[in-house]
């Protein structure tokens, strides 16, 4: 441990605790490595405050020492956010122990909960409450609703109800200076000069940290449809989802396009899955939820879907006739990025376009890619709904991992230049942490550069939070 090291932790267990102060490697290895054993780093220390006085006398003892500090919820970042460099300088703070559900409010159909609540147990404290909360991802019983605010995380539901941006209406959050900003704010509306929570939202940890946040709920679905359509390319997707939006109007909660190859990679990793309907190039899994008791929402959804067919947009279509069925499609879909995971290394893009470009998008790309490297193996899936792609590349069959990765610069090159050229972002929804940093400099204007360095500087002048990642 260097030196000057042994002030800083001495303080900083007086704060949380000495058990709570992580310096061990076997215990402060599971916090500096990401979900997915892609980056390694190390640490000058874990530490685990349990309240939000906790947070703040940690930041601004770590301030007077000028120790930066990484954010860490549940450590599900896809982009290295959570994860400390390898200097081994920093401090990891971990949001895991302020996991209370502060307040509900029912009449007001709100949340109050710590940064540190898993994701899950939002999900249930609202469902206990007789309502809803929307967000949803694969990650969801690990991740934490600090994280998905930080990084604004989307999921399976965006189409109907929004990021994680659309579902918070308060924050509080400790700045870089140790000062609290309570903002736990109960307001639909509120129109009193700058939307402070806005900033924090999305800054992956780089502007304050999260401590509490305000969540709109929802009334609670009461009739829900899940089906799987089968379809002949991406352009009879699109036409589908437009005509789900036509038929269902908002009660079209989710739109996810589903590749046959994700589909058999997942069906080798997990053979217990069945394949509802085999044989065709692409899949639609839809979901479609109404909070009116009697709805008849799966007769409408099967109406629709049938005319799909009968027009030919669709090829089959099969409706989950139980909530175990419709589980099981979804799990389909959520087991592929462990199958990716299972399989080695892919190169992953997180794209977003209109989704009306999406078809000319897929065929470009792969004109383009197939001419730089021959024999690519595609793996496309995801939040068609919200013109969000998981554009995964996997390497030609004669093509060794370890020769693939080194491609990866290129690809990428190849494949944000044209998400680029068609209006599109290259990070829909990871964000930035310290993999895309590049692309960030690079298809990002000056000036959305300069505003975002303006602001970080205004809020963290001595770049202690986060430093190295996004901007
Ligand atoms: C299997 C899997 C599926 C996923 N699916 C989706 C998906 O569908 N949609 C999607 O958007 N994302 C998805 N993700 C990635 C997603 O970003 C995370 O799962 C989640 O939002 C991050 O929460 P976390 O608590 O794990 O945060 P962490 O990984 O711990 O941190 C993420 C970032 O936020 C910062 N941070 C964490 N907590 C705080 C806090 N309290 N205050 C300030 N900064 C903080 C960290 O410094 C880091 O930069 C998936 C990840 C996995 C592993």
């Amino acid at each position: 441990m260097a030196e000057s090291a042994v002030p800083l932790l001495s303080s900083l267990k007086t704060i949380v605790g000495e058990a709570n102060v992580l310096t061990e490697d076997a215990d402060v290895a599971p916090y500096v490595t990401d979900w997915r054993n892609a980056f390694h780093g190390r640490a000058r220390a874990v530490v685990r405050p349990g309240t939000t006085a906790e947070v703040a006398a940690v930041v601004r003892t770590c301030a007077e020492h000028r120790a930066p500090i990484v954010p860490q919820g549940g450590n599900t970042s896809l982009c290295g956010g959570a994860t400390p460099h390898a200097n081994g300088s920093e401090i990891v703070l971990s949001l895991a122990r302020l996991a209370r559900v502060r307040a509900v409010d029912a009449a007001n159909a709100t949340l109050t909960v710590e940064a540190g609540v898993p994701l899950a147990r939002v999900q249930q404290a609202a469902d206990e409450a007789g309502l809803f909360f929307p967000l949803s991802l694969a990650a969801e019983g690990s991740c934490t609703i600090g994280g998905n605010l930080s990084t604004n995380a989307g999921g399976t539901a965006v189409l109907r109800f929004g990021n994680a941006r659309d579902l918070v209406i308060g924050l509080e959050v400790v700045l870089a200076d140790g000062r609290v900003w309570e903002g736990l704010k109960g307001l639909r509306k509120d129109n009193t000069g700058y939307d402070l929570k806005q900033l924090f939202v999305g800054s992956e940890g780089t502007l304050g940290i999260i401590t509490a946040a305000v969540l709109k709920l929802f009334p609670k679905p009461r009739v829900s449809a899940t089906a799987l359509a089968a379809l002949a390319d991406v352009d009879a997707a699109v036409a589908l989802l437009s005509q789900l939006k036509q038929a269902l109007g908002d009660r079209l909660t989710g739109f996810e396009l589903i590749s046959h190859h994700a589909l058999d990679l997942t069906r080798a990793a997990f053979p217990a899955f069945a394949d509802p309907l085999p044989g065709h190039p692409w899949y639609a899994l839809v979901q479609a939820d109404d909070a009116s008791d009697g709805s008849p929402l799966a007769a409408q959804l099967e109406a629709a879907l049938g005319a799909a067919v009968e027009s030919g947009t669709a090829r089959d279509a099969t409706i989950a006739q139980s909530a175990a069925q419709a589980e099981a499609l979804w799990s389909l879909r959520e087991h592929i990025p462990e199958a990716q995971r299972r399989e080695g290394h892919n190169i992953k893009h997180d794209i977003s376009l209109a989704v009306s470009r999406i078809p000319a998008f897929l065929r470009e790309a792969q004109v383009r890619l197939d001419a730089a490297a021959p024999g690519l193996r595609y793996m496309v899936f995801g939040h068609l709904g919200d013109g969000n792609l998981h554009y995964n590349l996997r390497p030609p069959v004669n093509v060794a991992l370890e020769v693939f990765r080194r491609d990866t610069a290129r690809l990428n090159r190849i494949v944000y230049d044209l998400v680029t050229e068609m209006g599109g972002s290259f990070s829909a929804e990871h964000g930035i942490g310290q993999l895309k940093r590049e692309a960030l400099t690079h298809y990002k204007a000056e000036v959305e550069i300069d505003l975002m360095r303006r602001i970080k500087r205004a809020l963290d002048p001595g770049s202690l939070l986060n430093p190295g990642k996004v901007v």
